[in-house]
């Protein structure tokens, strides 16, 4: 189904969504699946199995050519990324990132990969038109005229136009997806690396655990977001693959909500009220932030359907067992 060539890549198999398309490319019975991660094996989220597993960095050219043999589709999900507290503060580490599809879609065009996806992100979007907490969603021309996210979404802008030009002259079929804010179970939720959902669990179920009575929140808590559960994001992808749509699209919840009532809603899954205070201080991003949907509607006839108020349930339950037996969860089998 996914390739005459049998075999799949998977580039940041060892990271949250990455571990997440390869469970389900297992659950679909694909067995021939390649994952590669810079991280050392024992630290992803989700381990080997009957899946062949490489620790490599994808940003050398080299490595790149090591894991193609054999290779009919490449998911490239590998990034030096995090929430906003890491791209603010890491903008070399994240423009970097470069250097992973650049060698890796060169590797896979010079075998003839017969379809190449790249993961990039909502920060593409230029950031006059995400200057209000309730902002109409952005559409996916929206990115230009160019003023992407500094460091972290010049990456993925530059990176997406590479992907196009392999196409038109390279005759290689690429599928771009610009996802916005994911978050779910086995990814990251300590550390600094962790997106907003991630953290808010995180320091709700400490409350709950310790006895606190208070929450920091990063800003005044009204920059708006929409948040869109890992399972979508992982149907939504393998939809894009399989369709004919080679131009960036979004893969994101079109729900715009508040910092303030992301928490309200993870305080009532734990059943706690908390008093919030205010770090004004904190890295913020744009003021505000969605997905319009009608291009991914019109061309896969699909959009995320989770509820937030779903999504964050499971995710807070395993956030909260991750603090209770004391270890971040690595190396669970690949769901699937
Ligand atoms: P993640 O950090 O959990 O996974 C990325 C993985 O890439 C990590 O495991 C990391 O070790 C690996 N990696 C980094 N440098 C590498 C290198 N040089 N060689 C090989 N592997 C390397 O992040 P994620 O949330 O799973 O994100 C996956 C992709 O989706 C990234 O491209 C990210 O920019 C994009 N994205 C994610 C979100 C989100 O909300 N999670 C939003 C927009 C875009």
């Amino acid at each position: 189904m996914w390739t005459s060539k049998g075999h799949v890549l998977v580039a940041g198999a060892g990271g949250f969504i990455g571990g997440h398309i390869v469970g389900e490319l297992r659950r679909l019975g694909l067995n021939e699946i390649r994952a590669v991660d810079s991280k050392p094996i024992e630290n992803w989220y989700q381990k080997c199995g009957d899946v062949e597993c490489i620790s490599a960095d994808l940003k050398s050219p080299e490595a790149c050519a090591s894991v193609m043999e054999d290779i009919g589709v490449v998911f490239n999900l590998a990034a030096d990324m995090g929430g906003m507290g890491f791209i603010e503060t890491h903008k070399v580490d994240c423009m970097r990132s470069v250097l992973i599809n650049t060698h890796l879609i060169d590797a896979a065009a010079s075998v003839g990969v017969e379809k190449y996806y790249y993961s990039s992100s909502a920060c593409v979007y230029n950031g006059d038109l995400q200057r209000n907490s309730v902002v109409d969603g952005l559409r996916e021309d929206d990115a230009y005229p160019a003023m992407p996210e500094d460091g972290y979404g010049w990456e993925k802008l530059f990176s997406e136009r590479m992907c196009n030009h392999y196409l038109e002259e390279y005759e290689m079929e690429v599928r771009v997806a610009r996802y916005h804010n994911v978050y779910g179970p086995l990814g990251t939720w300590d550390g600094g690396r962790e997106k907003a959902p991630a953290a808010i669990c995180r320091k709700v179920a400490e409350a709950k655990l310790n006895g606190g009575s208070e929450i920091e929140i990063w800003g005044d808590g009204e920059q708006g977001r929409s948040f869109m559960y890992i399972d979508d994001c992982v149907e939504g992808t393998l939809r894009l693959v399989e369709s004919d749509f080679a131009k960036p699209i979004n893969i994101g919840s079109s729900r715009l909500v508040s910092i303030n009532r992301l928490v309200d809603i993870i305080e009532a899954i734990a059943g706690v009220r908390l008093k919030r205070t205010y770090n004004l201080d904190a890295p913020l991003g744009v003021r505000g932030r969605t997905s319009d949907n009608s291009l991914i509607l019109a061309t896969l006839s699909w959009e995320p359907s989770t509820t937030l108020e779903e999504g964050l349930e499971t995710t807070y339950a395993w956030i909260y067992d991750q603090i209770v037996t004391g270890t971040s969860d690595r190396g669970v089998p690949y769901h699937g």
